[in-house]
Parts: structure tokens; sequence; C-alpha cells
């Protein structure tokens, strides 16, 4: 039998990861860089995306192309340049709008700041429209049949916390409600959205939050059938399933990946 290189699950596909210097970003990053895509990490904050950038290269040293590039997705300009600097790669086929915050202001109806609503909706609401748009250009513009698209939402976008955020809910909720409109309009085109629900996750974003407030994590932990926050490489795995093409037939989904929390009523003791 002739002998065969073994292929990635991405193998050949351009990807962009916005907020790839964060938790769920930077995993995602490595995986796909391992499954074979070429990978543009692009996130706001230069210093944390170099050291994911050199991450990403120590640890996958056979990744095809991996570069990164500064964007703050909730400016239009910026976004259209990132999707545009993949034209000379040859046009995008993945993006994962993942990009997103949630403010330590971020509070009920009555205490949350007006304009920590209209930030987190910028970044959160507004980025993911902004790439979702520009994504759609590019596939477009480079005559693609085929293209996946994923949006970061929450499991808060599906189900209420008596800790609010409300901004924050808000914001996930619209991803969610715009991915699937996306999904619709689209699917004739070959492009899918899907969007990913995380439940809460060790990662910098909630657990530095968090702190040692055990109180405040027994609050949240008690709610997990297994007992336990999920963690970032755990959405990852799930990005790459719904950016290869082993998802051609999943499109405008509420992709939930959250250890069963949203199904659980009584948790075991
Ligand atoms: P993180 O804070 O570790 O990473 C977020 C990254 O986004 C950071 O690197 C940050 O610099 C970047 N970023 C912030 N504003 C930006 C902007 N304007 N433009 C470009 N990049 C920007 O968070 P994470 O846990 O990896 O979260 C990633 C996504 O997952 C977010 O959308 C978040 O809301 C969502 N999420 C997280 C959890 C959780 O518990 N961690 C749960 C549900 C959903």
């Amino acid at each position: 039998m002739a002998a065969t290189t073994p292929r990635g699950r991405l193998q050949g596909k351009n990807a962009i990861i916005t907020g790839a210097a964060g938790g769920i970003g930077l995993e995602t990053s490595i995986l796909f860089a391992r499954e074979g895509a070429n990978v543009l990490m692009a996130d706001v904050s230069e210093p944390a995306l170099a050291k994911a950038l050199a991450k990403v290269k120590e640890v996958v040293p056979t990744a095809p192309r991996v570069e990164s590039i500064r964007c703050d997705v909730s400016k239009e300009s910026d976004v259209q340049a990132m999707v545009e600097s993949q034209d000379s790669w040859g046009g995008m086929d993945v993006i994962f709008n993942n990009a997103g915050i949630m403010h330590a202001d971020d509070a009920d109806a009555i205490d949350t700041p007006e304009r920590i609503w209209d930030l987190t909706h910028n970044i959160n609401v507004k980025g993911v429209w902004f790439g979702s748009k520009h994504a759609v250009l590019s596939l477009r513009r480079h005559k693609k049949t085929r293209g996946s698209i994923i949006n970061t939402a929450s499991v808060v976008a599906l189900v209420g916390a008596a800790t609010p955020q409300l901004a924050y809910t808000a914001s996930k909720g619209a991803v969610l409600a715009m991915t699937r409109e996306l999904a619709i309009v689209h699917a004739r085109e070959g492009y899918r959205f899907n969007a990913l629900c995380p439940a809460p996750l060790n990662t910098p974003l909630l657990q530095d939050w968090l702190g040692d407030d055990k109180a405040k994590r027994h609050r949240r932990e008690v709610h997990f059938p297994t007992g336990r926050f999920g963690e970032a490489i755990e959405q990852a795995h799930a990005v790459v399933f719904l950016a290869s093409d082993e998802s051609s037939f999943v499109n405008g989904t509420d992709f939930v990946v959250d250890g069963g929390m949203t199904k659980a009523y009584v948790t075991p003791e």
C-alpha cells in the first residue's frame, strides 16, 4: 500500500481567530495550527498577542503558517484590514469571531453604567457583525463555495443567572440571534454560521474576577452536573469540529459546550 501523508482536519484552510491571545482563542489557535490550518491570530492587546504567537510557534513547530495582526474588533476598518490581509493567502475559509469582554462594572438593570453597556455591545455584538460581514465579502470575492463562521456567545444567552451582568448577557443573546439569521441568509452560498455557547470556564476572564472568594465560586460550581468549570481546550475542540468539513451539515446551531449545565435541574451532591 502506498504511504499516505497524514492530513490535518483543517489542512489547507485559512483561518482567522479574534481574541486569539485569550483563554479560548489561544487554545483554538494551537489546535487549528496542529490540524494544518494557516492561522491569523488577532487581538487588541499587542503584548499579549506577541506572547500568544510565540507560544503557538513553540508548541506547534510544524505549523504551516501562523501570523498575528492587531485588531480592535469594534472598529470596522481594523476588521476589514484583518480579513483582507488574508487575500494574499488565498482568502479566508474560517473565521472564529471570539473576542469579547465581561466588564467588572457590568451589573443589573439599575446599576449598569450606560458607558459599560455601550462598550460591551460595541465589542461583543458589533465586533461579531463586522467579522461576519467581512467574512462574507471575502468569501464572495474569492468565489468560495464553502466557509465556516463561528461566533462566540455564552450559556447566559440561554439561561438566566441571578448573578447579573446585564450588558454582557444581552450582548450574547444578540450574538446568538444574529448568528442564526446569518446562517439562514447565507446557507445557499455554502457559508455556515454557528454560535458557540461556552459555560463558565477556567480562563482569566472569569477566574480573575472570582479570585479566591470561595462562596462566589461555589455559587457557580454547584450548577455543574460535573461539579467543575470547563476548560478552554474543551471549547477549542468544539471549534475545530465547527470549522472543519466534518460539520458540513451543521448550520445555525447554538452549539452548547457546558458539561450539561443548561440541561440540569438538580445536580448531584
Ligand atoms: P479572555 O479574556 O481570556 O480573552 C479574550 C481576548 O479578547 C483577550 O485576549 C482580549 O485582549 C481580547 N479582546 C478584548 N477586546 C477586544 C477587542 N476590542 N478587539 C480584539 N480583541 C479583544 O476570555 P475567554 O475566556 O477566552 O473568552 C473568549 C470568548 O468566550 C469571549 O467572547 C467570552 O465572552 C466568551 N465566553 C467566555 C466564558 C468564560 O467563562 N471564560 C464563558 C462563556 C463565553
